[in-house]
């Protein structure tokens, strides 16, 4: 959805944490043009395969869901919105039990279901529920077959990836404890089945183990966590996850994200080294998977090589994304924009990025059109909301969501993921004959 978004700290200049290191960071309050939380469902629930997502909102929100859904998946719905219409304060102990019968019939209807997930959203009448005690309530009642958890996906709240982090954060209480000390690696971040499988024989190669993934593909079988978990962040907007597994004992390992051949190695080679695994085994696990990326990203450079590009805030990968197209495809970011920016889990991606490129956190959206306008980069990375009237514009955009969408970590996707920049372009160019 697009909302006007609510200024959460002062608009000004800020130093960032070499590349663009020391570069000032321009921070902008206004009007956001983003999707809110709720969209991480579409990916949530194909992930977690046990696990159903039942939003308490509007008919905005069901439509924003089946919209969203109908063009991008093709599965039977584990989601469905339980629509609170207008009522006011008096109206609260009905929307409860309303909101108890609903779930009751989902699960009576659904045994497949081992967690449900009621999700908040912005309409007035749900800000004044509480989906917390709803959850509890409903948790005691039905456990111990179904778990209920909360989390909120409203517009006002969080942009479109921040969804995730808030799913994944209320998941870290109903991690079992890890007991003991003993060693284990927590990839942190919903990632495709298929990178998941590429990562685990790569950590098996390294000697790195044993390896667990938040999201687990079964809620029922969450990953343990204690002193001994240090975990790798697989996306850069976990930052309440990253922060509920700290409080748990479990230890950060910094690392750029792994996107492209040289990210996807730094981010394996922090594991490793936190293993103590030499540099001779190190090369040996990885030299397949650099060749093979190497290779991948060379069909694309004659294409990317030198085009500008401009990030509007969107997704949060706008960082990792533009220091993968400007070191490994000689593209040139201008502007790189990005809802927040976690200086501590991003540092290694802002030292790495080049000096020249003008840096962005939040949104004011008209002030950001100028800018692009006056640009006229080759490439525009934005939202669905953005992309149709620059294209008209007769600008080339990449909608920043497909990103979010696609199997983009890891050595054997770092062509598909140059992939997706390359062929706007190449289609532009086509146009033109
Ligand atoms: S949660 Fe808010 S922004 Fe999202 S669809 Fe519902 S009403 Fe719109």
């Amino acid at each position: 959805m697009i909302h006007p978004g609510a200024p959460r700290e002062p608009e000004g200049m800020a130093t960032g944490a070499g590349g663009c290191a020391d570069t000032p960071i321009l921070r902008e309050r206004g009007q956001r043009e983003v999707f809110c939380g709720l969209t991480g469902i579409i990916w949530l629930h194909r992930k977690i395969q046990d696990a159903f997502f039942l939003v308490v909102g509007s008919r905005t929100c069901a439509h924003l869901l089946q919209s969203a859904a109908g063009v991008m998946i093709f599965a039977e719905p584990r989601f469905a919105t339980a629509i609170i219409e207008e009522r006011d304060l008096a109206g609260l102990a009905d929307a409860n039990e309303e909101l108890d019968r609903v779930v009751t019939r989902l699960i009576q209807r659904r045994p497949d279901i081992r967690m449900l997930f009621l999700v908040g959203s912005c309409p007035s009448e749900v800000i004044k529920l509480d989906l917390s005690r709803a959850a509890q309530r409903l948790s005691q009642r039905f456990s111990p077959g179904v778990r209920v958890l909360n989390y909120s996906g409203s517009g006002i709240e969080t942009t479109f990836t921040e969804g995730e982090d808030a799913c994944l954060a209320a998941l870290v209480p109903e991690m079992p404890a890890e007991p003991g000390t003993a060693r284990s690696l927590l990839v942190v971040g919903a990632l495709a089945e298929v990178v998941e499988d590429q990562f685990i024989r790569l950590f098996a190669a390294l000697g790195v183990g044993p390896v667990r993934f938040l999201p687990s593909r079964r809620a029922s079988e969450l990953p343990a966590v204690g002193e001994g978990t240090r975990f790798l962040l697989a996306q850069p907007f976990l930052a309440g996850t990253a922060r509920a597994l700290e409080a748990r004992g479990a230890r950060h390992i910094p690392a750029p994200f792994p996107l492209g051949e040289e990210g996807t190695t730094a981010w394996l080679r922090a594991a490793a080294e936190v293993w103590g695994i030499g540099e001779e085994r190190f090369a040996q696990a990885t030299a397949q998977g650099r060749e093979r990326a190497r290779a991948a990203l060379a069909n694309h450079r004659a294409t990317l090589d030198g085009k500008s590009i401009f990030f509007f805030p969107d997704s949060q990968l706008e960082l990792p994304l533009a220091r993968f197209l400007s070191r490994e495809l000689g593209m040139k970011p201008i502007e790189i924009g990005t809802p927040y920016l976690h200086r501590q889990h991003l540092a290694h991606e802002l030292a790495l990025l080049p000096a020249a490129a003008n840096l962005v956190e939040g949104q004011h959206v008209d002030r950001q059109l100028d800018r692009c306008r006056e640009a006229r980069p080759d490439m525009t990375v934005c939202g669905l909301g953005l992309a149709n009237p620059l294209e008209a514009e007769g600008l080339t955009t990449k909608w920043s969501i497909e990103l979010v969408f696609s199997p983009i970590q890891g050595y054997d996707q770092a062509g598909d993921l140059a992939g997706l920049f390359a062929r706007p372009l190449v289609r532009r160019e086509k146009l033109k004959v």
